[in-house]
């Protein structure tokens, strides 16, 4: 037996006692109920309740359902700024035989926007993000996965890790019966460390090494192969179908993800783009001329967007975000809130 600490919320309709006991016993019984809990394990509950709500009943509630030994106490919250209204939250503190990896956390009614991750139990939510380079996809999606605890998939990576292999084999990317050739040795895994992904390129771990400006200028040339997409997009719909992801790239929402239920369209102005590339090269102690980095993303989008095969392009549900005079907080706030809201 392990002391576990299970938690839950719920969200109430009306502030009348018989609304708060009949949604305070809804809660502790699925709590309860989905964790296989011997009610004489219970050591204590703590519950709590936003300050919109003015009574609490958990006595009454723990008592209804049966539970008769255990420590309880009830906290009004402090009122915390766009927080979830009319909610009940709860901790029990249970002698429960199940490892801590299988305990089952409870967000029912709206609370289950609290935590979308466990609310999710048939994996499968996708965000989709596109846009262009530089304009902020990859570092609010870090933000926005590690907040909701989605799987972050950064497909540009993957395009990244063949031109690498190109480049080290001396196969030219412009080539396209060169590079269909050689697809079949190119093997592309990833692994998510912590949330993080990681990329390999034939076992090796190449996450690092993709990221130079020759690999960013090549890149976009290989994006135009259709083998190459092919091969990339079955392993990105294998994600997203065993995981909630937010996946980000040029054609997720149009091509990738069509089904995905959220699309994101980022982008910013090209100078604003252009400064936050100098920038990151600047951290990395590259050396970098600006207008190059400029001329580089301007041509870079140019390929991406006018190429054959699934362009860069806003899909049509897709909703736009202008970040350029945006904090990454500002955007992955804004972006937080609209999968909340899709949230069913
Ligand atoms: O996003 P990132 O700069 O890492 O992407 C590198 C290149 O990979 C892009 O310029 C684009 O040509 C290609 N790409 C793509 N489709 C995606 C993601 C990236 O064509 N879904």
């Amino acid at each position: 037996m392990n002391i576990c600490s299970i938690r839950g919320a719920i969200t109430i309709e009306e502030n009348t006692k018989e609304n708060i006991i009949i949604n305070t016993e809804i809660l502790l019984n699925q709590i309860i109920e989905k964790n296989n809990i011997n009610k004489e394990n219970i050591i204590n509950i703590i519950f709590s309740t936003t300050k919109d709500i003015t009574k609490a009943y958990p006595a009454i509630a723990t008592r209804n359902i049966g539970i008769t030994d255990c420590a309880i106490m009830c906290l009004q919250e402090m009122y915390v700024e766009q927080s979830l209204p009319m909610c009940i939250r709860v901790m029990l503190t249970v002698n429960l035989d199940v490892k801590k990896q299988n305990i089952k956390h409870i967000y029912l009614k709206d609370a289950k926007k609290l935590r979308p991750d466990l609310t999710l139990e048939n994996k499968g939510f996708a965000v989709a993000i596109d846009g262009p380079a530089g304009s902020g996809k990859s570092t609010v999606s870090k933000i926005i996965s590690k907040e909701l605890n989605f799987v972050y998939v950064d497909t540009g990576a993957m395009f990244r890790a063949i031109t690498l292999y190109c480049l080290n084999n001396n196969i030219d990317c412009n080539n396209k019966q060169q590079v269909n050739k050689n697809i079949d040795n190119i093997n592309i895994s990833l692994k998510f460390e912590n949330g993080i992904q990681q990329i390999y390129l034939n076992n090796e771990n190449v996450t690092e090494k993709i990221r130079t400006q020759e690999i960013s200028k090549n890149a976009s040339v290989i994006a135009q192969i259709p083998i190459v997409r092919e091969r990339l997009l079955n392993m990105q719909r294998n994600i997203a179908n065993s995981n909630n992801v937010i996946m980000d790239g040029r054609d997720i929402g149009t091509n990738v993800l069509p089904n995905a239920n959220v699309k994101i369209y980022l982008d910013a102005d090209i100078d604003e783009r252009a400064k936050r590339r100098c920038q990151e090269l600047s951290l990395k102690n590259e050396k970098f001329e600006y207008d190059k980095v400029r001329q580089g993303i301007i041509e870079r989008d140019d390929a991406d967007k006018n190429r054959k095969i699934a362009p860069l392009k806003k899909a049509d549900d897709a909703i736009i975000i202008n970040t350029t005079n945006l904090s990454i907080y500002e955007v992955s706030d804004c972006i937080i809130k609209i999968i909340k809201e899709n949230i069913k």
